[in-house]
């Protein structure tokens, strides 16, 4: 058997990035062989299996076909007799396809070092249609190598666009989709993603809900500028959204609570906290109710930051509200419920006076 780095793994050393997680391919084996030497397999009906010190991913070479709608619509063949062309012409970028042996020597039938100096996304073959998903990854993938003047090969964009027009992309699971819109979000220019999406006309399909326009991607853009975490870089993703469409984006691809949650409410409040010191005591205390910033300021902390981020994104220089808002919420916070409880009230009557006191609390850190 032959034992080959593959993917990623020689993509990034060839471009001098970091590489991450390494994936072998095993070429002449036998599912017995592997079991023989110890390796797990990962799963019943996939030739995967885990090396049983390094725990890294050893895959059998193998080739696949459609067989019908969406991913479970593919059957797998695996085979001592499965060549490396052949496991590597099933794969998305020809960047992608290339394989590495034990002697350092790139093994690349599809081109890739090509395409890697040309800086070029392109498909492997026309079998690239099979998986809609790879619409998502190509995107993903020029959002990670913008920075290094990365751009989608011509036919494939063209055949991205097929893709798209024909209807599959409808059949893609949330769980697929959301992982590659997370890692494309985490990238550095996560704006190229949804442009190209856009460019083939799969934003329409998966997002319809979103504009392309630079203003409108204008808060992205600047939230990975200032490396925020997921959910902030969502929110912002979502920022001209209609609340309904925020709702159906959110369920569409079951994104985590924690991203769900901040796009609504930056969605619903971001108006307010854009308003700062002009807003009425009585509105901002509803907000800071709203976001239960006496038991989760860290939620409020992070729509601070969103509405942050939106504001350098229209332009605006600094954020002043920003302070005043961490100090509103801070305000409300420090109001003590001791004295309420000791002066005898209890359930609705002492949260109507609790209230009251946030509430004068609000009103002198406005005067002050
Ligand atoms: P990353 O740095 O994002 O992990 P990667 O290239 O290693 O990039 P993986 O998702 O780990 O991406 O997949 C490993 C390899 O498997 C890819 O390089 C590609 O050759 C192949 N591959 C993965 N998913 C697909 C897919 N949906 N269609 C075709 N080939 C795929
Ligand atoms: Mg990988």
């Amino acid at each position: 058997m032959q034992i080959y780095k593959v993917g990623g793994a020689v993509r990034d050393r060839l471009l001098g990035r970091a590489v991450s997680d390494i994936d072998w391919l095993v070429v002449g084996a036998t599912v017995e062989e592997m079991q023989a030497k110890g390796f797990r397999p990962v799963g019943a009906d996939f030739p995967v299996f885990l090396h049983p010190q390094t725990g890294e991913e050893y895959a059998l070479a193998r080739t696949e076909r459609k067989s019908g709608r969406g991913y479970g619509g593919f059957t797998f063949h695996a085979s001592p007799e499965v060549t490396l062309e052949e496991d590597l012409i099933r794969r998305d970028l020809t960047i992608n396809a290339m394989a590495e042996d034990d002697q350092g020597n790139v093994l690349d039938p599809y081109h890739g070092q090509e395409d890697l100096e040309h800086r070029l996304l392109r498909h492997v073959s026309p079998a690239f249609a099979e998986d809609p998903l790879r619409v998502l990854r190509v995107a993903r993938f020029a959002a990670r190598y913008a920075p290094l003047g990365f751009q989608v090969a011509d036919d494939t964009l063209e055949l991205m666009r097929q893709i798209a027009a024909s209807g599959e992309l409808q059949a893609l699971t949330a769980e697929r989709s959301w992982k590659e819109i997370e890692r494309a979000l985490m990238e550095e220019q996560p704006q190229v993603f949804i442009q190209v999406l856009n460019d083939c006309s799969a934003l329409q399909e998966l997002m319809p809900e979103l504009h392309c326009d630079a203003d409108s991607l204008a808060a992205l853009v600047q939230a990975a500028k200032h490396r925020q975490p997921l959910h902030v870089r969502w929110a912002c993703l979502l920022d001209r959204v209609q609340p309904a469409a925020i709702k159906a984006l959110n369920q569409r691809f079951k994104a985590p609570r924690e991203c769900q949650e901040l796009a609504v409410l930056t969605g619903e409040f971001s108006g307010r906290a854009d308003a700062g010191m002009a807003l009425e005591p009585s509105g901002l205390l509803e907000m800071l109710q709203k976001f239960d910033v006496y038991r989760r300021p860290q939620r409020f902390e992070d729509f601070i930051v969103t509405c942050e981020m939106r504001a350098l994104g229209r332009g605006e220089q600094t954020y002043p509200q920003a302070e005043y808002l961490r100090g509103a919420a801070a305000t409300a916070r420090a109001v003590n419920v001791k004295p309420l409880v000791d002066a005898g009230l209890a359930g609705q009557a002492l949260g109507e006076a609790l209230k009251n006191e946030r509430l004068k609390a609000i009103e002198a850190y406005q005067r002050r």
